[in-house]
């Protein structure tokens, strides 16, 4: 995730500092000047003495030789009013510098809203890598369930749901068949997501557990362990970023993803629990340093659907039917995750 509410914010403030000193002494400026340094139209109608100035959807109006400027939904901002001058509108310089320090918060508003614009499913395992297996019977109640299968066909069945949902956002799946991705190569994929500065990316990595105890079973959700420290800052992309502020934002990035993996970790277990509840154990949430989750620079998970190395579940995780309900409770957790976090007002990094 490369997203950076921080970032938007320093160099909103960056801008309305360096607005602020090209200021120096009051003068006068042509409105139309000042408009196309902003990249903003500006309208104005004689007749009634009013204009407005529009920067994308902000808008700005104002009226002749009165000292109020209407900005956003009515919200009053103080200024030396705007005058014609014959052949020009003049805009003193404190008037400005209040609408470029507005325009300036609402990029900061603008970037502090959580898109998630990519998601990345990746199916654990395949091709020669077949994970855990569970072997159980013989004659025609002989049963084989190898992990790679499991999570191949709960992954590919939550790819296309959410790219059904979802056609607007990128949706990625590190295998579509019986092949071998190495680790790094999942996690590439991952980070070699272009992301805009408040857009993000998930991770969701399906497995299917084993344990030496037969008896054991049950779904689990594991995120990164919170003690674990991460440089998630990328040294390169940071490069023009003051060096002691990066441990700081470095810091507060860590933060941010650790609560946003436990979050989307606990959104998917509840997922799960809603439909496979009833004949699978609810082993809950589980905090460790999976290779997969710790290089991948944004919120992850792994999502563990069952034990096949219990009979029972085993026979399970070889029904279809049981396989699309793990995958409905997977897409379930990342609709739900998504949707709270592109909704809610504001961001968790303020
Ligand atoms: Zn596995």
């Amino acid at each position: 995730m490369r997203r950076s509410p921080l970032a938007a914010l320093l160099l909103a403030f960056m801008a309305a500092s360096a607005a602020w000193a090209q200021g120096g002494g009051e003068q006068w400026l042509d409105i139309k000047e000042v408009a196309a340094r902003w990249k903003a139209s500006v309208a104005y109608d004689p007749l009634t003495g009013t204009g407005h100035v529009l920067r994308g959807t902000d808008l700005v109006r104002f009226k002749l030789d009165y000292p109020v400027f209407s900005v956003g939904q009515g919200t009053a901002l103080r200024a030396t009013a705007i005058k014609d001058e014959g052949i020009r509108l003049g805009i003193r310089s404190d008037a400005v510098r209040a609408i470029e320090s507005w325009f300036a918060e609402r990029d900061a508003e603008r970037a502090s809203h959580f898109s998630v614009a990519a998601i990345l499913i990746d199916p654990g395992h395949g091709g020669r890598d077949p994970g855990a297996i569970g072997e159980f019977g013989s004659g025609k109640d002989r049963l084989r369930v190898a992990e790679k299968d499991v999570a191949l066909a709960i992954g590919r069945d939550v790819y296309d749901r959410l790219v059904e949902r979802w056609p607007d956002k990128r949706i990625i799946i590190t295998r579509r068949g019986d092949t071998f991705p190495t680790l790094d190569e999942r996690v590439e994929m991952a980070n070699d997501v272009q992301l805009g500065i408040n857009e993000a990316i998930i991770y969701v990595s399906i497995h299917a557990n084993a344990s030496f105890n037969k008896s054991a079973s049950g779904f689990e959700v594991w995120y990164l362990n919170p003690e674990y420290r991460r440089t998630v800052v990328d040294p390169m992309k940071a490069q023009g970023v003051d060096e002691h502020v990066l441990p700081i934002l470095n810091a507060m990035l860590e933060e941010e993803y650790t609560t946003e993996s436990v979050f989307l970790a606990k959104t998917i277990l509840g997922g799960l629990a809603g439909v496979v509840g009833e004949v699978s154990a609810n082993r809950g949430l589980r905090a460790e340093e999976w290779f997969v989750v710790r290089n991948a620079k944004m919120p992850s998970v792994l999502v563990e659907v069952g034990f096949v190395t219990n009979e029972e579940e085993a026979r399970r995780l070889s029904d279809p039917g049981h396989l699309r309900k793990l995958g409905d409770g997977i897409y379930n957790g990342i609709v739900e995750f998504v949707d709270y976090f592109e909704h809610r007002k504001g961001s968790s990094a303020q």
